[in-house]
C-alpha cells in the first residue's frame, strides 16, 4: 500500500512535466506591432541534437513561444545511419504538430563551416536541399536566392574563437552581397558585446537564440530559454520575415532585454505604471510592473535625494519610494539607468523620471 501511494504521488507530482498546458510571456506590445517571442536557432535527431522534431514544437507551446525555426547543419550530420531523410526532413516531420499547437514553424538550416565565416543560419527558406554546396558561397547564394534572412550565429564562440571575437573581411563580403542580415548577440545564455556593436554600426537585426541541442529543461517560474522578441505587424511567418527585415527585434536573455532604445523604451512605458503623489513634504513614487519583464535600475549619478543605488521591480510586481522635497518646491528630474536593457555593449538604457 505505501508503494502504492508513492506510485501515485510520483505520477501526480511529475504530472506538471508532461502535460501540455500552453505557456505564456506577458511582454507588452509596441504600438502597431505584436511582440512575438521566437527562437530561431536548434536541433533535432536529424543533426546533432538529441530530440525528436515534434518535441521542439511541443517545446516552445509548453514556454509560450510564438514562433522557431528547426535549423538543422547541413554539412554536420553525426545520426545519419540512423536518422535518415533530406535537410527538409526535420522540418516536414514537426510541420503538423506546429499547425495543430499554433506555432509558426520556419524553415532554415544552419551552413556550418569553420571561422570564418563560422556558423550561419538561413531562415524562411522553401527548399534546404538547394545549400548542400562545397562552396559555401555557393550555400549561400542559393539561400539569398529563395529570399531568406541570413545571421551569423555565435560570432564569439570559444571553439572559433578562443581570444577575441573578431569581424572579418568575408562577413564585410557577405554583408555588401546581401547574403548576411542579423547576428546572435545572444546564443545560448552567452551574449556577445562586440557582436552588439556590430548590428547597432552595420545596421544588422539583433538576434538572440537558444542553440538547443539536448531537451529544453522545465524552467523555473520568470526564467525563460534565449529568444528574439519580434515586433511583428501579424503574428504571421511573413509578419516575423518583415519585422526581421526591417530590423524590430531584441533579444531577451535571462531577463535582460537587448535591442535599439526606441524599442526598450516603449516596452517599459507599456509594462510599467507610475504614479507619483505628492503629499506636504513627501514625494513617493509607485511602480506597477504589469509585465514578465524585470526591471533592474541605479541611479545615473549622485543624488543625496535618495538613501539607495538601486532597486528591481520584479515581474508583476509593485515598487515604491519616497523622498523629500520641500512643500511647494520644483522637483527634480531623477536621472537612473536600467541596467538589464542594454541599448549598447553592456550599456544600460537612460531613464529618466520627471516630476
Ligand atoms: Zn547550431
Amino acid at each position: 500500500m505505501k508503494r502504492f501511494i508513492f506510485f501515485v504521488l510520483a505520477v501526480f507530482l511529475s504530472l506538471p512535466l508532461f502535460s501540455q498546458v500552453r505557456g505564456h510571456i506577458n511582454i507588452p506590445n509596441l504600438e502597431g506591432f505584436i511582440t512575438l517571442k521566437c527562437d530561431f536557432h536548434m536541433h533535432t535527431v536529424f543533426s546533432d541534437g538529441a530530440v525528436w522534431p515534434t518535441v521542439r514544437v511541443n517545446e516552445a507551446y509548453r514556454e509560450g513561444l510564438d514562433a522557431i525555426s528547426i535549423t538543422e547543419h547541413i554539412e554536420h550530420r553525426p545520426r545519419l545511419a540512423d536518422v535518415v531523410g533530406s535537410h527538409n526532413r526535420a522540418y516536414e516531420v514537426a510541420q503538423s504538430t506546429a499547425q495543430s499547437r499554433g506555432i509558426i514553424l520556419i524553415r532554415g538550416s544552419e551552413i556550418t563551416r569553420p571561422m570564418p565565416p563560422g556558423h550561419i543560419n538561413a531562415i524562411f527558406l522553401t527548399d534546404s536541399e538547394a545549400l548542400d554546396k562545397p562552396d559555401y558561397m555557393d550555400a549561400l547564394r542559393a539561400a539569398k536566392a529563395q529570399g531568406a534572412f541570413i545571421f551569423w550565429n555565435h560570432p564569439g564562440w570559444g571553439a572559433q574563437q578562443p581570444d577575441t571575437t573578431l569581424w572579418f573581411d568575408i562577413h564585410t563580403r557577405l554583408l555588401e552581397e546581401g547574403m548576411l542580415h542579423g547576428i546572435e548577440v545572444v546564443n545560448d545564455g552567452n551574449y556577445y558585446p562586440e557582436a552588439h556593436q556590430w548590428c547597432l554600426e552595420k545596421n544588422l537585426t539583433i538576434i538572440g537564440n537558444s542553440d538547443a541541442h539536448d531537451p529544453m529543461p522545465v524552467f523555473a517560474p520568470g526564467s525563460y530559454r534565449p529568444m528574439t522578441l519580434v515586433f511583428a505587424r501579424t503574428a504571421t511567418a511573413e509578419g516575423i520575415h518583415e519585422a526581421l527585415k526591417e530590423r524590430r527585434t531584441a533579444a531577451f536573455n535571462n531577463n535582460n532585454v537587448i535591442g535599439k532604445e526606441v524599442h526598450l523604451k516603449e516596452l517599459m512605458d507599456k509594462a510599467l505604471e507610475k504614479t507619483i503623489e505628492r503629499t506636504g513634504n513627501t514625494v513617493r513614487i509607485v511602480f506597477q510592473n504589469n509585465s514578465d519583464l524585470t526591471f533592474r535600475i541605479s541611479k545615473a549619478n549622485h543624488d543625496p535625494r535618495f538613501g539607495f543605488r538601486s532597486f528591481t521591480i520584479v515581474p508583476n510586481g509593485r515598487y515604491s519610494f519616497s523622498f523629500r522635497a520641500d512643500e511647494g518646491s520644483r522637483v527634480e528630474d531623477a536621472n537612473f539607468i536600467v541596467d538589464n536593457f542594454l541599448v549598447g555593449p553592456n550599456k544600460g538604457m537612460k531613464y529618466t523620471i520627471k516630476f
